[in-house]
């Protein structure tokens, strides 16, 4: 049992409280990470909002990264002062979806009213997302975190734990995008960005960023979008047809949660290709589309939560391609803030003009 600091929701759509919590020790299958680098996703927003519901009081953050500082019983290939991306992924590993190479469907039920953190006088805390990473350290399970390389700077190394493999993964996992294929990626924001270049990564003919904003398009050409267009105008798959060559795309990701984008979403395919849909709206908002269109022409509408990443397969990858200069991570952190000002860090976020705001420990 430790004290540590944290970030703790009591109500929903109210500031987060910095205060101590309880953490105790790791049991079995479990590692105690003191973190370096926790950044800040809209899902902790959308959380902290009441969007999705869920048990209060909570911690959230799900997106870190640090060294291991305890180990518990059972522990292998894991040693004390390793770096670590830590990931909200936690699958049990024998279930039928982790048997059958989906671990981010598994289907054991973990209760974060059950996990390793209390209130400083005992209560009841939620670890949100089988992470908690709004806190100075966390308590996870081993097979929630992948050894890094320490020479990976632990703010880059953070967003790969969600966005980055959200991102890249809904290509390349999800879509199963091939090289030459064609790409429309909606809304250019922290996973837009990295379905972008996902899809210059597995070698996509052209890629398409469709975005309300001028400056985030900008942005996305930077990442590797060969075209923009702006969300704004009237029937903006035209111009992306245009683009294509007339013939639509192979694969459409859509990386924000709003409807109209979702309803918006086939009309960028072509004959065969598939709409991934990696945005959350709220619970209980509602997308339409045509049937008879999408079986007359072979097309697809798939969700894909986290890219169907296997962690331990697809994050030593990111993390080569990163040194190698093929990924670009430090690039996508807009700010660095310590624990005490994320409700700041969070309206920065919320503003829009942020790709990742990161808090960054100096423990
Ligand atoms: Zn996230
Ligand atoms: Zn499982």
């Amino acid at each position: 049992m430790q004290k540590v600091k944290a970030a703790v929701c009591h109500e929903f759509s109210a500031p987060l409280v910095i205060e101590d919590i309880v953490l105790r020790a790791p049991e079995r299958g479990e590692i105690e990470v003191t973190l370096d680098a926790v950044a800040i996703c809209h899902s902790d927003i959308s959380f902290a909002q009441g969007a999705w519901g869920g048990s209060l009081p909570a911690v959230y953050g799900h997106e870190a990264a640090g060294r291991v500082s305890a180990l518990g019983s059972g522990i292998t290939g894991l040693n004390l002062g390793d770096s670590v991306v830590v990931t909200l992924i936690r699958a049990c590993g024998t279930c039928c979806s982790c048997a059958g190479g989906k671990p981010t469907l598994c289907d054991t039920p973990y209760d974060g009213d059950a996990g390793p953190i209390t209130t400083a006088d005992g209560g009841r805390l939620h670890q949100a997302m089988a992470t908690g990473g709004f806190a100075e350290k966390v308590v996870v399970d081993q097979n929630q975190v992948v050894r890094i390389d320490p020479d990976v700077p632990k703010d880059a190394a953070s967003l790969i734990a969600c966005g980055v493999i959200t991102g890249v993964g809904a290509v390349v996992n999800a879509a199963g995008l091939r090289a030459g294929q064609d790409v429309v990626v909606i809304g250019a924001g922290g996973v837009g960005l990295n379905a972008i270049q996902g899809a210059r990564i597995a070698g996509a003919r052209r890629i398409v960023a469709v975005d309300m904003s001028e400056d985030k398009l900008e942005t996305a050409k930077d990442f590797g979008a060969t075209h923009g267009v702006l969300g704004t105008t009237d029937k903006p798959w035209r111009a992306a047809f245009e683009a294509l060559g007339g013939r639509g795309a192979d694969a459409v990701i859509v990386t924000v949660g709003a409807i109209p984008a979702y309803d918006q979403a086939p009309r960028y395919l072509a004959s065969g290709g598939k709409v991934v849909m990696v945005g959350m709206p709220h619970s209980g908002a509602k997308s339409s589309y045509e049937p008879v269109v999408l079986a007359a022409v072979g097309q697809g509408m798939i969700g894909s939560k986290m890219g169907d990443v296997v962690i331990q397969r697809d994050i030593p990858w990111m993390v080569d391609l990163y040194l190698q200069g093929r990924l670009k991570l430090d690039e996508l952190i807009s700010g660095r803030w310590s624990l005490d000002q994320i409700n700041e860090a969070i309206a920065d976020t919320k503003a829009g003009a942020a790709r990742r705001n990161v808090i960054v420990f100096d423990t």
